[in-house]
């Protein structure tokens, strides 16, 4: 409905649970006015990421200038490199009746879901512990030492896993985008009702 805010959709989960890949293919299916919003990020680029495409890949130091602007919406420490939702990435797009999704860790989505009470909060997971091995092994863009680190965070983030509105076991990839696109179909009914 026109003049209506945009839907607010926050995806989190482990590392390998398969956010990027399902939320890739999701966009590249929907019809629906939806965008991903691009984060900050002080890690390196993997090999093929592209700088304003798939994150702002800053340095420490031009991220904490934006902290003490106020910048982001939200951010947290991950795997020793700052993370973050620029706030203009978000608000704009929402204004205009877009649709957006945050892929953020579960520390982000706290502080989101208290900002932004009306966001719709999924939490995707591997179908067993060993996948989530297998699948960062298999994409190849971490050396061993960072896998590993990777692997020690699952369990304290699985442990968030009830704080969301909704869980995705991503087995099969299609069935994942589709149950992904279901509740964002849903996310903008909602607002047309609300
Ligand atoms: P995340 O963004 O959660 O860290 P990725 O989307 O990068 O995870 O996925 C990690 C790896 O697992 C990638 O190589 C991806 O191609 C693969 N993958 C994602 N979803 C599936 C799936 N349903 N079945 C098999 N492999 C998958
Ligand atoms: P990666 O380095 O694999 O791209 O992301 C590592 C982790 O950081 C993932 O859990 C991802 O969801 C999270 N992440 C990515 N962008 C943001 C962000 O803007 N804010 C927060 N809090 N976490 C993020």
């Amino acid at each position: 409905m026109a003049g209506r805010k945009g839907p607010l959709f926050i995806v989190s989960g482990p590392s390998g649970s398969g956010k990027s890949t399902a939320l890739r293919r999701l966009l590249s299916q929907t019809n629906l006015p939806l965008k991903l919003a691009v984060s900050a990020t002080t890690r390196p680029p993997r090999p093929g990421e592209l700088d304003g495409v798939d994150y702002y890949f800053w340095s420490r130091d031009r991220f904490e200038r934006e902290l003490a602007k106020d910048s982001f919406l939200e951010w947290a420490e991950v795997f020793g490199n700052y993370y973050g939702t620029l706030r203009s990435e978000v608000e704009p797009a929402r204004e205009q009746g877009q649709g957006v999704i945050l892929e953020i860790d579960v520390n982000g989505a706290r502080q989101v879901r208290q900002r932004c009470p009306d966001a719709v909060s999924i939490f995707l997971r591997a179908p067993s512990l060993e996948t989530y091995k297998e699948r960062l092994e298999a994409r190849g863009t971490e050396n061993e030492e960072t896998i590993q680190r990777r692997l020690a965070r699952i369990q304290t983030e699985l442990q968030c896993a009830s704080e969301y509105d909704y869980q995705v076991i991503n087995d099969d990839l299609q069935a994942t985008v589709d149950r992904l696109a279901e509740m964002v179909q849903q996310g903008f009914e909602r607002r047309n009702h609300a």
